[in-house]
């Protein structure tokens, strides 16, 4: 059995900084609602095909934009979430804390765009404002982390400690993991345990030669999705991470489904709910490890899945 965590970042961007206070109405509807003339996609669509196919996510939320916009729209996404059942966990974009009307860091009056770019005790007063605000928009309980754009360090896994934050989920090993300090010279893709926090690794896998390539809902195609799946299983892996937006059904204008990833989620939440017996989809308030000392070379995807996914990328461009 291969346990399965679908992760979705639910995330707020104005489309740039400058405006943000006019922009942001828009925004919110863009990036959680995902209206199209074609109906909603954005998280209350995904929210729904998981649960009608009995499947647990894992929502990280990113709660820094309401010290700028306010708690309503926080409780808004949270009572979204919450009241479909799914779990909510944190997410950190640090790239608000200077937009804050009042910042948790007053001292902080540039643009700092990765949680890693701040020390370790300003990192803490950042995971402790978070899980505040989540807390205060309803949620109970944060077991999980993720930061935003993947940029932590060993620093934010004492953060979490301390916050009583028992799991992350940040090591990316196709952006920063490999220099954030964890395991220094490897590939970390399992599971493992670090200053009292266990790290999950986003699942990498070779797509083409020494090419990593992370799993993205819409970054990788259907066959690469289950032949992943299917190769963990028959390697005894432990755990399979895969990343995905609240905003990732529509195209990159935001304003469209996008046909080919919308059918690719339903595909894939239809392959986990047949194969139950085989992968266990699930959240993480209850995650725990045996045995965290092997660490496996990344998988390698069969060049001709990779095939498929240029295909069907090219033709998600004009579909
Ligand atoms: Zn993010």
């Amino acid at each position: 059995m291969v346990k399965v965590y679908f992760t979705v970042d639910v995330e707020i961007w104005c489309d740039g900084w400058n405006d943000i206070d006019n922009k942001f109405n828009a925004a919110f509807q863009r990036y959680i609602h995902g209206p199209t003339k074609k109906g909603n996609y954005g998280l209350p669509y995904k929210l729904d095909v998981l649960n009608d196919h009995g499947l647990t996510g894992v929502f990280f939320v990113e709660p820094l934009f309401s010290l700028r916009f306010g708690a309503d729209s926080l409780a808004e996404i949270t009572g979204l979430i919450m009241e479909k059942n799914q779990p909510v966990e944190l997410h950190l974009h640090t790239e608000w804390v200077d937009e804050a009307k009042v910042s948790p860091l007053p001292n902080i009056t540039e643009k700092r765009q990765h949680l890693r770019h701040f020390l370790p005790d300003e990192q803490k007063v950042l995971v402790e404002t978070g899980k505040n605000l989540l807390n205060q928009a309803g949620v109970a309980h944060i077991n999980a982390f993720r930061a935003g754009s993947f940029g932590f360090n060993v620093h934010t896994l004492s953060a979490l400690r301390e916050a009583g934050i028992r799991v992350d989920s940040s090591y990316n090993a196709t952006l920063m993991g490999l220099d954030s300090g964890l395991m220094p010279g490897h590939i970390v893709t399992e599971p493992l345990v670090h200053d009292g926090v266990y790290e999950v690794p986003m699942t990498v896998f070779y797509d083409w030669r020494d090419h990593l390539r992370h799993t993205q809902l819409c970054a990788c195609s259907s066959s690469e999705l289950e032949g992943i799946l299917w190769k963990s299983l028959e390697e005894g892996r432990k755990e399979v991470v895969i990343l995905s937006h609240s905003f990732e059904l529509l195209d990159k204008s935001c304003t469209r489904p996008n046909p080919v990833v919308i059918k690719r989620f339903r595909k894939l939440c239809a392959f986990l709910d047949k194969n139950r017996d085989c992968f266990s989809v699930e959240g993480f308030s209850d995650f725990t490890v045996d045995n965290v000392s092997e660490q496996p070379l990344p998988l390698r995807s069969p060049v001709w899945t990779t095939g498929l996914r240029v295909l069907e990328q090219v033709w998600s461009r004009y579909a």
